[in-house]
């Protein structure tokens, strides 16, 4: 068998979380060797040219909010931020929200304005947002607790929630669904639509059972610190995990897409590329390769029985729709107070019918209505995104990926007219947002997003759905939630690992703690917690 390439691991895929593991592995002198399908490293976390020259677009994530909480950044850890040039901004306001009626929200950073903003409606929904704040921050310490160790390395939330005074009410909160939580504590229809719009950014129904904790979790960070977002687009994060790596001697494989698992006396010692070279990891291999598409390709019997049934029910999630555009001018909502603007922006239908866009997508449902729309113009606070006077916009919503009666190749007829739709309902809000200010648009269907991302199946963002029935010890399969798969030398991460999708550098972080274990290196070593 050719050899092309041998490290102590294989990276087999470079999104963000895999960037994340490679670098503690890095840090604690193994070799690494990283391939991704794409031509550029960073997955979901990638800012690309792709409406002309000075136009930089983050082509999927653009909010950070997450990662500031893993010790990754929050301690810089690894130094990302200190030596390697990642700065992060904290928009002011954090998100402005337009509702059927024409009234709408502005959440600011200082919570008494937000508060405000909600006492225009009632004021018992006012306190009960007070209220929701400082509630979270009893859940904040157990949260960031519960994530950031693998599944069985440290108590699960629920665990820790037994030994918390006020435990068993935020149990019950967990069972919930978010919108049943948001009825329960919001009265009028205009706060519950702006809970709803903030609980849905998850990309889970929000009437599923198991959601409740989205009523807060996503806010109140969102409130303490803003929608926060790199300076310079979302791959500045995978500029500095990669300049780590680099000056570790890491080689970079981009443009390879990974066809195959070696395995050698049952143990998984490298990958094959489609192109035929041969990538081999003395250690082993780490793989963000979604967990559908592992499985095929290493031969049925090694897995088990458990492993494949658990892959063969996993949910890829709730598929994304996202419009790009060049502009010479950014939204500007009109409303009865003035003019308002923010780099987080959107539409939130009454909470019913958000609720009922969640419902037929899991129906399979095609549905125009739009219900949620995020609008993100980070170039509101970072002009050099665009060139001078101009603006990067997303569009962003949920939909379903197999249209009914016409299959996935559906999309490539519909979706302009889909763009026109998501345009038409921000204009209702924002009427100088006219196609004279567009200088260039590209729109991405779920079967674009697919299509760039083999690990975004059906154009779903998180690596699998985040509802309860796939989250935790579920995750991916029972019994295989700790990063190791059947296979020994085998591991995985990213978002079809706990606690999931998004920018978050959970999964990379954790996989990295176990698999320092695994090969006897104290992850002390190059860990602060
Ligand atoms: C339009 C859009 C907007 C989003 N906005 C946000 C946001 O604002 N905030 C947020 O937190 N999240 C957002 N997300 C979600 C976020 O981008 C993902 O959840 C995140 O990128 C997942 O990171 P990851 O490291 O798990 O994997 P990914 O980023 O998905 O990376 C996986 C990598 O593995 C590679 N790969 C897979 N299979 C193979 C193979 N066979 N061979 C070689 N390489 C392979 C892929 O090419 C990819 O580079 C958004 C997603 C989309 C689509």
């Amino acid at each position: 068998m050719a050899l092309d390439h041998q490290a102590d691991f294989v990276i087999a895929g470079a999104g963000h979380n895999s960037l994340v593991t490679a670098c503690y592995l890095a840090a604690a002198g193994q070799s690494c060797v990283v391939i991704d399908a794409r031509d550029i490293p960073g997955g979901g976390a990638a800012t690309e040219e792709i409406l002309g020259p000075g136009f930089a677009i983050d082509t999927c994530s653009t909010g950070h909010t997450l990662i500031l909480q893993n010790p990754i950044i929050r301690l810089d850890e690894l130094g990302l931020v200190a030596r390697h040039g990642l700065t992060y901004i904290d928009p002011d306001p954090v998100a402005h929200v337009a509702l059927p009626d024409g009234e709408q929200i502005t959440m600011h950073l200082d919570a008494e304005r937000t508060i405000a903003e909600f006492a225009r409606y009632c004021e018992a929904d006012a306190e009960s947002y007070r209220r929701l704040l400082a509630e979270f921050d009893e859940l904040r310490p157990l949260l960031a607790k519960a994530r950031a160790f693998p599944v069985g390395y440290g108590p699960s939330l629920r665990d820790l929630l037994k030994e918390h005074p006020r435990g068993g009410i935020w149990a019950r909160r967990m069972a919930m669904s978010a919108r049943d939580v948001i009825l329960g504590e919001f009265v009028s229809p205009h706060v519950r639509a702006f809970m709803g719009w903030m609980a849905f950014q998850t990309a889970v129904p929000i009437d599923q059972a198991g959601t409740g904790l989205l009523a807060y979790q996503i806010i109140a960070p969102r409130q303490a610190r803003s929608w926060s977002i790199p300076m310079g687009g979302s791959g500045r994060l995978v500029d500095a995990l990669v300049g780590f790596l680099r000056a570790r001697g890491t080689e970079f494989h981009l443009g390879t897409k990974i066809g195959g698992l070696i395995l050698e006396d049952g143990r998984c010692v490298g990958v094959r590329a489609e192109d035929g070279r041969i990538f081999r990891g003395r250690k082993g291999v780490v793989s963000t390769i979604h967990v559908k598409h592992l499985v095929d390709m290493a031969p049925p019997d090694v897995w088990g029985e458990t492993f494949r049934y658990g892959v063969k029910t996993y949910n890829v999630g709730v598929p994304f729709f996202a419009s790009y555009l060049a502009t010479t001018a950014p939204p500007v909502f009109q409303t009865p107070r003035g003019p308002r603007m923010a780099v987080s922006a959107g539409y939130a239908g009454w909470i019913e019918d958000l609720v009922q866009s969640g419902r037929n997508i899991y129906d399979g449902r095609f549905s125009d209505d739009i219900a949620w729309l995020l609008v993100a113009t980070p170039s509101l606070v970072d002009p050099g995104r665009a060139p001078a006077g101009h603006h990067t916009v997303k569009l962003l919503t949920h939909t379903i990926y197999d249209l009914p009666g016409e299959g996935p190749a559906g999309w490539a007829a519909r979706k302009e007219a889909y763009t026109d739709r998501l345009l038409a309902t921000l204009r209702r809000f924002c009427p100088g947002f006219t196609d004279d200010v567009i200088l260039a648009r590209l729109t991405k269907s779920p079967v674009d997003i697919e299509a760039a991302n083999p690990h975004m199946i059906h154009g779903a963002p998180h690596g699998g759905d985040r509802s309860a029935t796939f989250s935790g010890e579920q995750r991916p399969v029972p019994g295989w939630a700790a990063h190791r798969m059947p296979i020994p030398g085998l591991w995985q991460t990213g978002g079809t690992t706990h606690p999931g999708g998004s920018i978050t550098g959970y999964p990379g972080r954790n996989a990295a703690r176990v698999i320092l274990g695994d090969i006897g290196i104290d992850p002390a070593t190059v860990m602060a917690t």
